[in-house]
C-alpha cells in the first residue's frame, strides 16, 4: 500500500520554542527528499517533532500518517504506525542487544508473533533477514548480538540503523544526517540500500543533510532547502549542487530584527 507522511505549517520546538516557522511538506512511499540547511537551523528539531522526543512540544500545525494523527501518539506507537527515525547520534542502550530489540519491534507491529513477541519460526526468519542485511552493507553480525550501539564507531552506529530500517520495513524513514561520520564506502553501502528500499517503493525518505556528498549517493527527488525554520526552495538534485557552490546565503530569510541593524544601503549617496 502507499503511504503518505502529511505536514502542514508545524510550528514548535525544544520548550515549546518555535524553532520550526511553518514547515509544510508531503512525502510519500517510494519518494526521496533531502532537507538541507545551515547548522542549527531546526533539522534536527524537526526530526525530533515527528517521532515526539520528550520536552519537545508543537505549537501549531498538523502531521499525519496515511490520515492518522501522528502527533496525538506516543512515540512508540508512532513507530508502529510506520514511522522510522535514523538519529543524527545514535543512543547507545546498555543491556539490549540490536537483535533483541528488532524482535520486539516487529513482535508490538502485529502479524505472525505471540504474545511474547516474534513466534520461534518466524524468529528465526528474522534472524536470517537481519544476518543477511547486515552482510549487505558490511555491518559485522557479532553486533547484533551485542549492546544497542554500545562502543561502536559513528560509521558502525549508521550501518545499524540502516540493518533496523531495513528490517523494519517502516513507512517513512526520517534520516537525520545519516552521513556524519561515514567513511566513502560505508556511506555507499548505506545509501544504496536505502535508495533500494525506495525505488521498490517500500518507503518515503526524507534524508536531512548539508552536504551533497550525501545526495551523489542516495540521489533525492526533491531538494529542499530550510533555513531557520521553514522551507525556503525546492528543486531537483540541481538545487543540491547549487548550494554547494553558493551556500545557503542567498536564501537567508528576511528578519525584522536582521534588517534593524542591517546598513541602509543608501547612507552613502549625498544629497
Ligand atoms: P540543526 O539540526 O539544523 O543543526 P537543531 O534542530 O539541532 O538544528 O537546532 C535548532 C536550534 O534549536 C538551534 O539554535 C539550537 O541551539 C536550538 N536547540 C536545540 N536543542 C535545544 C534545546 N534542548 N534547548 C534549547 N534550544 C535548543
Ligand atoms: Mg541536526
Amino acid at each position: 500500500m502507499s503511504s503518505q507522511l502529511v505536514i502542514t505549517d508545524l510550528h514548535g520546538g525544544p520548550d515549546g520554542k518555535n524553532i520550526l516557522q511553518g514547515l509544510t511538506l508531503t512525502i510519500k512511499s517510494g519518494e526521496v527528499h533531502a532537507l538541507m540547511g545551515p547548522n542549527g537551523s531546526g533539522k534536527s528539531t524537526l526530526s525530533h517533532l515527528l517521532m515526539g522526543r520528550p520536552g519537545y512540544q508543537v505549537t501549531s500545525g498538523t502531521v499525519t500518517l496515511d490520515g492518522v494523527d501522528i502527533l496525538a501518539l506516543p512515540t512508540w506507537q508512532r513507530a508502529q504506525a510506520g514511522l522510522f527515525l535514523g538519529l543524527q547520534y545514535p543512543t547507545e542502550v546498555p543491556g539490549v542487544p540490536v537483535r533483541e530489540m528488532l524482535m520486539a519491534s516487529l513482535g508490538a507491529r502485529g502479524g505472525s508473533q505471540t504474545a511474547q513477541g516474534v513466534s520461534e519460526v518466524v524468529g528465526s526468519e528474522v534472524r536470517a533477514l537481519m544476518d543477511a542485511e547486515a552482510d549487505r552493507i558490511g555491518f559485522d553480525r557479532r553486533f547484533l548480538d551485542r549492546p544497542l550501539n554500545v562502543g561502536l564507531s559513528g560509521g558502525e552506529k549508521k550501518r545499524n540503523e540502516t540493518v533496523q530500517l531495513a528490517v523494519l520495513a517502516p513507512k517513512i524513514a526520517i534520516l537525520d544526517e545519516i552521513d556524519s561520520g561515514l567513511d566513502v564506502d560505508a556511506l555507499r553501502a548505506v545509501s544504496r540500500r536505502v535508495l533500494e528500499q525506495a525505488r521498490s517503493g517500500q518507503v518515503g525518505v526524507l534524508a536531512i543533510t548539508h552536504y551533497q556528498r550525501l545526495l551523489d549517493e542516495l540521489t533525492p527527488d526533491v531538494v529542499h532547502v530550510f533555513v531557520k525554520g521553514r522551507i525556503v526552495a525546492s528543486g531537483g538534485p540541481e538545487l543540491a549542487r547549487e548550494l554547494e557552490k553558493t551556500g545557503y546565503e542567498p536564501y537567508a530569510v528576511d528578519d525584522p530584527a536582521d534588517q534593524a541593524t542591517a546598513k541602509d544601503p543608501f547612507s552613502d549617496i549625498p544629497f
